[in-house]
């Protein structure tokens, strides 16, 4: 059986506003913001506001607007970082490497001959994440 939705997670925390992050972009349904351990530059989480743990329990409504902010923010981040191509990654369950459970999906701008960093590894400085998220929320603008 799966395991129920903690409200207390920290992306939960997030979309409530308890807890800081470099927001990109946000609509009703959907905010981005920068992932605090990039795994790459400009590595941007997009969350749906309603609670699911991931995609196993998450309700489908929920998945045409994420994913619609998903391409949105993908476009976005290639042409902020001028990036050769952008990684799209989404782990369901400890097995899979999910580490916080509400639903969200990773993009990250890649470089060619650039190897992503370790998943959940090191923090990145609060200025960068602020001018990176600058970059993106322009981009974002057109
Ligand atoms: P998962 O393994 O669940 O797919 O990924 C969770 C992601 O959230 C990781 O890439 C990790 O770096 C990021 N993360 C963990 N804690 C925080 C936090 O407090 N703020 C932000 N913005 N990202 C976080």
């Amino acid at each position: 059986m799966a395991e129920a939705y903690d409200p207390g997670n920290i992306f939960a925390k997030i979309l409530r506003g308890e807890i800081p992050s470099h927001r990109v972009y946000e609509d009703d349904a959907v905010v981005a913001f920068m992932d605090v351990m990039p795994q790459g530059t400009g590595h941007t989480l997009v969350v749906p506001k309603a609670p699911s743990r991931n995609m196993l329990d998450a309700d489908p409504a929920t998945l045409g607007p994420l994913f619609a902010v998903v391409q949105k923010v993908a476009v976005a981040v290639k042409k902020a970082f001028n990036a050769d191509g952008v990684t799209l990654m989404q782990f369901n369950e400890p097995a899979s490497g999910q580490t916080v459970y509400h639903l969200h999906v990773h993009v990250i701008p890649r470089f060619e001959d650039v190897p992503l960093k370790p998943h959940s590894g090191q923090m990145e400085k609060p200025e960068a994440l602020a001018e990176n998220a600058g970059k993106i929320r322009a981009a974002l603008a057109g």
